[in-house]
């Protein structure tokens, strides 16, 4: 973790890329482990249409794959794909043993039902955590594949508060399945106390202040500041935003960084926060979906 200083007090910077790549290294030797036992984890990614955002999903993906020993398995299907044809490729991917892990790029063109794509994931190769069965399982507290970003949050909490997060207030604002929801979930298997706001919340800013860890997953540009936050609170910010300042394009997160700095104990930057560790634990995911299904043969 780096040391960030200002005029007013130090706050602690979270760095995700450098953790990030910690969690890689880690699973690359444990991919070692696996193969010397005859295990080649294996990802199939889908991807679906033309949107160029997703495409540098997948490129970094794969790449990230590459890097710990992971094989992985491309398929791009053109934006007029029928849904029944999306199925039929899941289904084919269930059926293969050498596959472990299935991951369906988001968002799907309009044409295709997002959930139905999602259920037909064997929930066992499901290393996006999206499939009912797995939401359910991590709403009752059991072991089973978790969504990669909130996951990654639990690690970077960790890694700032020390293993035992139990008895704190974590505030999530914002309530996704993909991010909110499974964020909520695993802060409370952690026994932490948790509070979830969102847009119909009233006197969110004060209930902010009372998190000891404030989650922000919103999609709002810089929407909290410095005035939501207790002093010496940690905050994950997972937002990405693209605004324009000053003529020029900038990725921003969810909270003013600038401004929390001068009251939190420690933050994640935008970039280089959350993101890079979104990656790392679809890696993870994969590792995990591999061994479970070693176990099950
Ligand atoms: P969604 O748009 O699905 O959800 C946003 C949530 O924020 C909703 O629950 C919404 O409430 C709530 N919200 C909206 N406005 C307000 C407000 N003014 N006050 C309080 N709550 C509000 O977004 P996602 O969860 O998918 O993503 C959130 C952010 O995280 C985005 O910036 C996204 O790009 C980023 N992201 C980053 C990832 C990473 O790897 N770093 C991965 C995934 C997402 P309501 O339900 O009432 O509408």
């Amino acid at each position: 973790m780096n040391i960030v200083m200002n005029t007013q007090r130090y706050a602690q910077m979270i760095d995700g890329k450098a953790t990030a790549q910690k969690v890689l290294e880690e699973i690359k030797i444990e991919v070692v482990g696996l193969k010397a036992a005859g295990i080649e984890p294996c990802l199939a990614v889908v991807l679906v249409g033309d949107d160029p955002a997703s495409h540098v999903y997948v490129r970094n993906k794969v790449e990230k794959a590459l890097f710990v020993g992971i094989r992985s398995l491309e398929y791009r299907m053109s934006a007029e794909t029928a849904q029944e044809v999306l199925l039929q490729k899941i289904d084919e991917l269930n059926a293969d043993a050498a596959v472990h892990g299935i991951l369906v790029q988001l968002p799907l063109p309009d044409h295709i039902d997002e959930t139905a794509v999602l259920q037909r994931i064997n929930p066992m190769k499901d290393v996006d955590g999206f499939h009912s069965e797995n939401v359910g399982g991590l709403s009752q507290g059991r072991d089973v594949l978790t969504p990669c970003t909130p996951t990654g949050c639990i690690r970077l909490l960790k890694d700032t508060l020390g293993n035992d997060l139990s008895g704190l207030h974590a505030v999530v604002v914002g309530r996704s399945n993909i991010v909110g929801k499974p964020m909520a979930a695993l802060l409370l298997k952690e026994s932490c106390t948790v509070t979830i706001v969102h847009s119909r919340t009233q006197n969110i800013q004060e209930i902010c202040k009372t998190a000891d860890i404030l989650v922000a997953a919103v999609g709002k540009p810089k929407m909290i500041d410095a005035s939501y936050l207790k002093p010496d609170a940690v905050v994950i910010d997972v937002g990405i935003n693209r605004i324009q300042e000053n003529g020029k394009n900038r990725l921003v997160g969810d909270v003013d960084y600038e401004d929390a700095l001068t009251v939190a104990l420690a933050i994640t930057p935008v970039p280089g926060g959350v993101g890079p560790m979104t990656i790392a634990y679809l890696m993870k995911n994969t590792l995990e979906a591999a061994r479970m299904q070693a176990k099950q043969i």
